[in-house]
């Protein structure tokens, strides 16, 4: 062997094979299909409400982020993945959805189609300390309403969010909600949180020392054990709400209690964001419940409000909008394991001439909006336990005498029965086999929910 060549090992990898990038990840397996399944389930919900897609640009100027996130907040200020081009330009993956397509409501004259309702989702990016559900590059998928002000948006827009939840089979999830009050009611809660906290400044944590006069709000979110103590007693925003600002938070929580959405109230819960106002809220797992085991540490899975500041911050007229972003990461490790797909129809082909043929009838059957696997190599007792354990309806045999006679050798896999069928013959008992299949699917299901009913 030449010196310096590293034999593969068995995994296929030498030393010098290139490693991932630390916090990214290879979604493979389960995994993947419970990422799909969230993305799904969040495409056919987002239908509901009738929120319209859009795709958005992974960078930015590195200002669209610095501009509406606000400089002291930790995005900005530690985690932002920023680079100059060969341009000179400094740009920046975005690290959330939402400035981005507030920049692009701008700069396309969106405004025209206000009140409007987007859905997206994709990758983000931010240099974190890579954790069990917490990585440097993850996925959200998010929704947002522009140039909507009623609290009607929050309402509707939380309801999405719960329903979303309970299409995934998400339990133990509850939603904690609180208002920040408007600009006014901010202000002056900000001022009694500063005053509050600099009388303890000495026995806070060094961060919340550092956030005391910028951006005090955020000290509430600390979950450093020596500003705990603090935390109960610190003012609240109740006593310094306008009339406006209780009516709107009064109208939103009335709206969901009509529209059957579960709420607590979190008095302390803010927003990492500088732009949120009014409205804010985080869907948390329950503690002791199965999903906060799941997610351990790392628990809001679901995250968002209200941020009518943000427009204004990037050159625009004031706009009110509301929105959410929730981690697919996150979602899909309390999806727990799919059922994985059954397959339709296994064909089985001895011999070169009946492969040739399996193509042109796979493709025929796939046309039908059947799926169908070749399974073209091993012995043939082999092949067809491979056909059994991907649950296939049907399996389809076919060897010399069978394309000497036009016909092939059906099975029905639940049965073990089997026949000779002309090839024209297959696609009606095809047809009642996947029928039968997917009713018996149905009415387990129909029996679950009476069950869950029951209970
Ligand atoms: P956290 O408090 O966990 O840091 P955050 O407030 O920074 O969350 P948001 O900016 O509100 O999170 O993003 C919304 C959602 O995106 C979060 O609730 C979470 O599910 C997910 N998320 C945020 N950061 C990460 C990450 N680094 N890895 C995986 N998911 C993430
Ligand atoms: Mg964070």
């Amino acid at each position: 062997m030449r010196k310096g060549f590293l034999a593969p090992n068995r995994s296929g990898m030498s030393k010098n094979t290139p490693k991932a990038i630390r916090g990214t990840q290879d979604i493979f397996g389960p995994d993947a299909e419970a990422f799909a399944y969230v993305v799904e389930t969040f495409e056919r919900v987002r239908k509901l409400y009738r929120f319209r897609r859009i795709e958005m640009p992974v960078f930015e100027k590195t200002e669209v982020f610095a501009r509406s996130l606000g400089e002291t907040t930790d995005v900005v200020s530690k985690e932002m993945y920023s680079f100059e081009d060969r341009g000179g330009d400094s740009l920046t993956l975005r690290p959330e959805f939402t400035a981005g397509i507030a920049r692009a409501f701008l700069t396309n004259g969106w405004q025209q189609h206000a009140p409007l309702k987007v859905g997206t989702h994709g990758p983000l990016f931010r240099y974190e300390r890579p954790q069990k559900g917490r990585y440097r590059q993850f996925h959200q998928i998010d929704a947002e309403i522009i140039g909507a002000a009623e609290p009607q948006a929050d309402v509707e827009l939380l309801a999405m969010a719960d329903q979303l939840l309970k299409e995934l089979g998400i339990e133990g999830v509850t939603l904690h909600l609180n208002t920040l009050g408007d600009g006014e009611s901010r202000e002056a809660w900000r001022a009694a949180l500063i005053d509050y906290f600099r009388g303890v400044k000495d026995q806070l944590s060094e961060d919340s020392q550092e956030r005391l006069e910028k951006n005090p709000l955020r000290i509430l979110d600390s979950k450093d054990r020596r500003d705990q103590p603090f935390l109960p007693d610190a003012p609240k925003i109740d006593a310094f709400l306008s009339d406006e600002a209780r009516a709107f938070f009064e109208a939103v929580t009335s709206g969901l209690d009509a529209a059957g959405v579960k709420w607590v109230r979190a008095e302390n819960l803010v927003r990492g964001l500088d732009y949120y106002r009014h409205t804010a809220f985080e869907f948390i797992p329950e503690e002791g419940s199965a999903a906060a085991d799941a997610l351990g540490a790392q628990s809001t899975v679901l995250g968002g409000g209200r941020y009518d500041g943000l427009i204004e911050n990037l050159g625009g007229a004031p706009t009110p909008a509301v929105g959410w972003a929730a981690g697919i990461e996150r979602l899909a490790m309390l999806v727990g394991e799919l059922e994985a797909e059954n397959l339709d129809v296994a064909i089985i082909p001895m011999g070169d001439a009946a492969l040739a043929l399996s193509q042109s009838l796979a493709a025929e059957l796939r046309a039908a909006h059947y799926s169908v696997e070749i399974l073209a190599t091993g012995k043939a007792k082999k092949r067809m336990a491979r056909a059994n354990e991907a649950g296939a309806a049907a399996a389809l045999v076919i060897g010399d005498d069978e394309i000497a006679e036009g016909t092939v050798q059906f099975k029905d896999m639940q049965s073990g029965a089997q026949s000779e069928l002309s090839r024209e013959g297959i696609l009606e008992p095809l047809m009642e086999l996947t029928t039968a299949r997917d009713m018996a699917f149905l009415d387990d299901e129909i029996a679950s929910l009476a069950d869950l009913a029951d209970e």
